[in-house]
């Protein structure tokens, strides 16, 4: 008889969550998942037809013990002894050899169905929109892509697999008990259920303090990731909180230890519970079958009665984990409910179905009537006009919060507008096909995204086919390769987690750098608002000022040189364009811009003034 399952499912019990949220399991519900498991339909039915071959299989040595002791033993027949025994080992070895068989197939289908639905999954959300990444916790997402489709794998394998060959296995060793005796086979189910019920309120006991251990396994696992990443220790160092945090983890540490022992020790009370019931149940029917031989029906044989014995303890573990099955049920269709809520979401962002996709691209960019929200009673941008000729560049100024990168956002539709239209070359973005939108357009963005790698593969993120002489090239131009030279490593220096490893000026020199591999018509530069040494400064400086000379190029600008050097400033308040023009137009207009430059810029120029 098989343990009571602590897998990853979560034991053989609902919890009380789980009661409340159960799945409304509908049609389409059960055809969508059928959906999934269709492709793999002869696979299915050959596994189908190896448990039916296997089960029998399994059941035939216990009918041949009961020829073994009337014919062989009791009829002192030697050679038929000797052939009941040989055809018992060869048949049970035949039924390990069918049940690797079906272990293998079955294994095979789970993977490739999971394989199809992590890759679907994968496919779906990347095609989310930034509000999605920006709205959902990280944790959840890599859960659903995890740990979730993992459990699919679980219930093909393990749940639908196992309800198969449990009622098979429960078909043929009745049908073989009624054919030896009737009244001793209905004992034999009467028995079953009343042994095994029992012992299922012990295993619940043991489970619910399985599953304290888990959330305190969590809480620990919760403190680590916390307080051993990079950010959580430094916050921790900068506040003096070691002993804090290190009382916490102690305190977490003992606290499931205390739980363990407990679960453990449960266990042991809970085997010997389970081992008392199970051979109860063999005892009462050698009785029954006993009293049955010697005072009503003398046709009964010892080795009938040792069949039905045999087959009983073969029917225990069908029934126990057919009592489970409404449990996994569940907790199955909860699983591919939530999977499928996923699935489903909307993709808010797709390029469409008759794209445009102009021969050359000149990079002129402009916004009508634009307006845009993030949720719909807060609007962030308010009838945002203005055009940016090809070959032009325009500086956006504007306190903090009043929508610069917002506006920036719509132009490679990591956002649409929710109002009026952004056109690129005179088409409306959404008209034009995505990825031929999105590969004319660099951005080089306030928070800098480095993979952990070494510099030349964030490079050649840009494009793969780069050669070393462009990569030099673009890190020249990025102001950039005279650092990477002077690493004992150069361009296969690692950058470290998230490029933690380096400045943040060189961060962001690289990845202009990254950006010109590109070569994109349209540039967006968001200027770090983060005060960079007037050194780090300097060198974006002198990399950017040429760039946007020779293409379009849109900067969210913090610093006085950038916006000098632009062909025109958008001055941005709480989401409408305020004021437009040239430096010396906007200074002395006694405006926004006249107070930003008198406090942001102002502050910059004193201070290169000073250096
Ligand atoms: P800064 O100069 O500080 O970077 P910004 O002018 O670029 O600011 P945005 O980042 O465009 O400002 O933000 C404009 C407004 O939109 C802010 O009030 C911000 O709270 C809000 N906002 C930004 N991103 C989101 C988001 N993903 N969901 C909801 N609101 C957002």
């Amino acid at each position: 008889m098989p343990p009571m399952g602590m897998g990853r499912m979560g034991g053989n019990y609902l919890s009380e969550e789980e009661k409340k949220n159960r799945p409304k399991v509908t049609r389409e519900l059960l055809l969508r998942i059928f959906s999934y498991l269709k492709p793999y339909w002869k696979q299915m039915l050959l596994v189908l037809l190896l448990i039916l071959v296997s089960s029998v299989f399994g059941i035939l040595p216990s009918i041949l013990t009961g020829k073994i002791i009337d014919v062989g033993l009791i009829g002192r027949n030697l050679r038929m002894l000797v052939i009941l025994i040989l055809a018992s080992l060869l048949v049970t070895f035949l039924s390990n050899l069918i049940g690797v068989a079906e272990s293998y197939l079955n294994t095979w289908i789970a993977q490739h169905i999971t394989l199809d639905m992590r890759n679907s999954m994968f496919r779906h959300l990347q095609k989310m929109s930034q509000r999605f990444f920006t709205s959902n916790n990280q944790g959840d997402i890599i859960t659903r892509m995890t740990s979730d489709i993992d459990g699919v794998r679980q219930i093909v394998t393990n749940t639908l697999t196992s309800i198969i060959s449990n009622v098979i296995t429960l078909i043929v060793a009745i049908v073989a008990m009624y054919q030896k005796n009737w009244i001793l086979a209905t004992a034999a189910i009467l028995i079953v259920p009343l042994f095994v019920i029992p012992t299922r309120s012990a295993g619940k006991q043991r489970w619910s303090l399985a599953k304290e251990s888990q959330e305190a396994n969590d809480e620990i696992n919760g403190i680590l990731n916390e307080t051993l990443s990079v950010s959580g220790q430094l916050l921790v160092k900068l506040f003096g909180k070691e002993e804090r945090e290190y009382r916490r983890y102690s305190a977490a540490n003992e606290r499931m230890i205390r739980l363990n022992i407990k679960e453990s020790m449960a266990g042991r009370w809970f085997r010997v519970v389970l081992s008392t019931f199970t051979s109860i149940g063999p005892m009462l029917l050698y009785l029954l079958g006993g009293i049955l031989m010697m005072k009503f029906d003398s046709s009964v044989t010892v080795g009938d009665i040792t069949v039905l014995v045999a087959l009983l303890s073969r029917i225990y573990g069908p029934v126990n984990s057919l009592l489970n099955v409404q449990v996994e049920w569940i907790r199955s269709m909860a699983l591919f409910t939530r999977l499928f809520e996923y699935f489903d979401m909307p993709v808010e962002v797709e390029s469409p179905k008759d794209p445009v996709i102009p021969r050359r691209s000149i990079g002129s960019v402009a916004f009508r009537h634009v307006s845009f929200s993030y949720e719909p009673e807060r609007e962030i941008l308010h009838d945002v006009n203005f055009y940016l000729p090809a070959g032009r560049s325009v500086a956006i100024v504007g306190p903090s919060g009043s929508g610069k990168s917002t506006l920036v956002n719509l132009i490679p539709r990591l956002y649409d507008a929710t109002g009026g239209e952004v056109l690129y070359d005179g088409t409306d973005v959404r008209k034009l096909e995505l990825s031929w939108l999105r590969s004319k357009i660099g951005v080089v963005s306030q928070e800098t995204y480095l993979f952990n790698g070494t510099i030349r593969e964030n490079l050649l993120y840009a494009r793969e086919d780069a050669t070393e002489e462009e990569l030099i090239e673009a890190c020249k131009k990025a102001n950039i390769y005279d650092f990477i030279e002077a690493q004992e490593h150069g361009f296969d220096t690692i950058v470290g987690n998230r490029g933690l490893k380096l400045s943040g000026g060189e961060k962001q020199r690289i990845s202009i750098a990254r950006v010109l591999l590109k070569n994109p018509t349209l540039l967006i530069f968001d200027e770090a608002t983060s005060a960079l040494d007037s050194i780090s400064e300097r060198k974006i400086q002198d990399a950017i000022d040429p760039l946007i000379k020779t293409r379009s190029s849109i900067l969210i600008a913090h610093r006085l040189s950038t916006i000098l050097a632009a062909d025109e400033i958008l001055v941005l308040k709480d989401g409408c364009i305020v004021e437009k023009g040239r430096h010396e137009d906007l200074v002395g207009s006694g405006g926004v811009y006249t107070e930003l430059y008198h406090t942001q810029f102002g502050r910059a120029l004193e201070r290169e003034a000073g250096e």
